[in-house]
């Protein structure tokens, strides 16, 4: 069986801006709107001549008392079951928010290799990295997934886990 990378994170990080990226087609819709992905969504890519399946699931809002953010938090409790390697994606321009906290919290339970990635450093600046590590998953590796900047370093350290 191929190595699963499931993407998770709250709304509007930019997951399946990443997930599109990577994979190189635009499958995942962006949106502005939060919680557009309901269900998982897979798609097979390959980096190092090493093939995986990538997992794109919808943003984490903690709300128990819609159904809808009910059922997407389910898929990806699924989806972390199911991966062998997680990329835990935040915000960097925006900066550490209270769900990614929470985010964090739940992740620390699974043992699973955890990779921390800071998105929408358009402009590389690595000071926009310190306040995540009050999330105690060290250092984010930082990215741009609309400009596809520092992927191959997050793809090297992802298939360094398989
Ligand atoms: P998701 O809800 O986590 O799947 O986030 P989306 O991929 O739908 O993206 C949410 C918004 O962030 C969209 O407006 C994207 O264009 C924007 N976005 C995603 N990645 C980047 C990035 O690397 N840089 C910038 N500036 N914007 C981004
Ligand atoms: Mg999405």
């Amino acid at each position: 069986p191929k190595p699963i990378v499931a993407i998770v994170g709250r709304p509007n990080v930019g997951k399946s801006t990443l997930f599109n990226r990577v994979i190189g087609e635009r499958l995942a819709i962006v949106e502005d709107i939060p919680g557009i992905t309901r269900d998982r969504l897979y798609r097979e890519t390959a980096w190092m001549e090493k093939t995986f399946l990538l997992v794109d699931t919808g943003g984490i809002t903690g709300n128990k008392n819609d159904p809808l953010d009910v059922k997407v938090y389910n898929q990806v409790k699924l989806a972390i079951e199911e991966a062998d390697v997680i990329w835990f994606v935040v915000d960097a321009r925006e900066g550490l928010h209270p769900l990614d906290q929470e985010i964090a919290d739940l992740l620390r339970k699974t043992k699973k290799p955890l990779i921390l990635v800071g998105n929408k450093v358009d402009t590389y600046d690595p000071s926009l990295a310190s306040e995540f590590y009050a999330l105690g998953l060290g250092p984010p590796i930082l990215v741009s997934a609309e400009h596809a900047l520092n992927l191959g370093d997050l793809l090297d350290q992802t298939v360094a886990e398989f």
